[in-house]
């Protein structure tokens, strides 16, 4: 029963991190239109338009006005929130955990949405997602020593920080922002220090799994700059939740 209530929660958080990410950069505001609208024909979406998920499968995907393609991006973003509620309420050992986790993981969809619509990740978003993760370590209310945590976020930042410096060395390009490096002072603190590992290597076999469906779709992308946040960000929440079974699979 707790399961359907997070998930239905996830979901509509899901749809207020969607307007979050589909409003950052582009001069409009949370509050600012408050009605949903279809970017195509600024038709304002009515209540029954804009139930999270639900509307997107009734209507097909299209606009009930201008018949438009919903970009499938936006109730991805709510399915993804969903499945975050349930799974974070799956694992959580108290309430509070869950709350912790529900900010946590809002925070990484919120900024992988971002990262993939505009292959930025927003130092509003990262560094107080890093506080936020050190401060809930250190209160005691996530699974994780407060050392290992802050251990995690340090070694973590830096050793993406030096494969960064080697790649712009060899390749003389950005291959990644410094705004992984940003996220990653988050991420490193909430797997830790002893699982930092395992997270690298869960967000990178992702990414090459990606990197293979994209290139099996078109035959020339271009190899200059991949929005790694998105990645890195399901690594760390996967490792967080099952860091210790990944190790028990892997032995
Ligand atoms: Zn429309």
């Amino acid at each position: 029963m707790y399961l359907l209530f997070a998930g239905i929660f996830g979901l509509i958080l899901g749809s207020f991190y969607s307007v979050c990410a589909s409003r950052y950069g582009t001069g409009k505001t949370v509050a600012s239109p408050a009605r949903s609208y279809c970017p195509h024909c600024n038709h304002q979406l009515t209540v029954l338009e804009n139930i999270p998920l639900l509307s997107f499968l009734i209507q097909k995907g299209h606009c009930i006005h201008c018949r438009t393609r919903i970009p499938l991006f936006y109730p991805l973003i709510e399915l993804v929130s969903m499945l975050w509620a349930i799974l974070a309420a799956w694992n959580a050992t108290t309430p509070l955990e869950w709350i912790a986790l529900m900010i946590i993981g809002g925070i990484c969809i919120v900024a992988s949405a971002i990262d993939l619509r505009t292959f930025l990740l927003p130092d509003v978003l990262t560094y107080s997602g890093a506080i936020i993760v050190l401060g809930a370590s250190y209160a005691g209310i996530l699974q994780i020593d407060f050392i290992q945590s802050l251990l995690g976020a340090i070694i973590g930042a830096f050793a993406l920080w030096a494969v960064a410096a080697v790649y712009k060395l060899i390749r003389k390009i950005d291959g990644m922002g410094l705004g992984d490096v940003k996220f990653m002072l988050m991420l490193g603190a909430l797997t830790g220090v002893e699982h930092l590992t395992i997270f690298i290597l869960a967000a990178s076999v992702c990414a090459l799994i990606f990197s293979i469906i994209a290139m099996w779709g078109k035959k020339n992308i271009s190899t200059a700059y991949v929005p790694f946040g998105p990645f890195l960000a399901f690594g760390a929440l996967i490792t967080y939740l099952y860091g210790d079974q990944i190790i028990f699979f892997l032995h």
